[in-house]
């Protein structure tokens, strides 16, 4: 087992963000998460934030350091869409999806590495998406946000990388949650139909890859992106 750490999920009342929640309760950290409605798994200290803020993102530190100590592994997994063709999409839809997707997570790993720089250790883990490196008609927003996070967590390997702390991304296929339950019987068949596993995955599956690479065995693992897509963006 893992040394007990003090972990902070962002987005973490619904979806994946909740099954990694969960997946640290059930390795035995100390978990707390952020929501803007609801709360966290049984075990967990919800707090409020929304990554759209800063002083927001900074209170919810502080709440977290109170209460449960340093956070020692962060997790950037709050995330939105606003699908929609280029052609139609608006400025607002692209530069709100990137300063919640994006600029949300360097403000949380901003806020975080103060802490971890401190404790000369510290695990970030960034949730992007296969069509951060695959693309997605459609997408053209969450797309280029997923894609900077793997540029970001590049750059924190580079910059803190000799502190004892890495950086790295974890990037979901398809995965059953209320995000790609609003998509269309018939797109969610065409994915599958290029998925080399044949199925989708469901958000625990995801967690298992975040909870390894924020453990004591994966230290010499930073600035990777780590695919949980069931082989669909293979090569990219
Ligand atoms: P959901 O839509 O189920 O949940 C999104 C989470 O993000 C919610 O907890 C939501 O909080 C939170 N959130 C959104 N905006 C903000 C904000 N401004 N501040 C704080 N929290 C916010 O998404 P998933 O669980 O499906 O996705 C989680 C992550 O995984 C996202 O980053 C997504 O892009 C990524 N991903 C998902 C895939 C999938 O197939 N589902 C595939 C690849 C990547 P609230 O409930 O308050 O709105």
């Amino acid at each position: 087992m893992s040394t007990p750490r003090t972990v902070l999920v962002t987005g973490g009342n619904r979806g994946i963000g909740f099954a990694i929640a969960e997946e640290f309760v059930a390795q035995g950290h100390r978990v707390a998460v952020t929501a803007r409605s609801g709360n966290g798994p049984e075990g967990t200290l919800t707090v409020k934030a929304d990554v759209t803020d800063a002083a927001s993102v900074d209170a919810a530190f502080a709440e977290v350091e109170a209460a449960l100590g340093p956070v020692e592994v962060v997790v950037a997994n709050a995330g939105i869409t606003r699908d929609t063709l280029m052609m139609r999409m608006s400025e607002d839809d692209f530069t709100s999806v990137i300063d919640t997707n994006l600029t949300g997570a360097f403000r949380v790993v901003k806020r975080a590495s103060k802490g971890m720089l401190k404790a000369r250790f510290g695990r970030i883990v960034l949730i992007s998406s296969v069509v951060g490196l695959y693309g997605s008609a459609g997408q053209v927003n969450y797309s280029a946000s997923k894609s900077g996070l793997v540029g970001l967590a590049r750059s924190v390997t580079r910059e803190l990388g000799a502190r004892g702390i890495t950086a790295n991304v974890v990037a979901p296929g398809f995965i059953e949650t209320d995000m790609t339950a609003e998509l269309p019987e018939a797109q969610q068949a065409e994915y599958k139909k290029n998925i080399p596993a044949g199925r989708f995955a469901s958000p625990a599956e995801v967690a298992k890859a975040v909870a390894w690479l924020s453990g004591d065995d994966a230290g010499y693992i930073s600035g990777a992106v780590i695919p949980v897509d069931g082989g669909l963006g293979m090569g990219h």
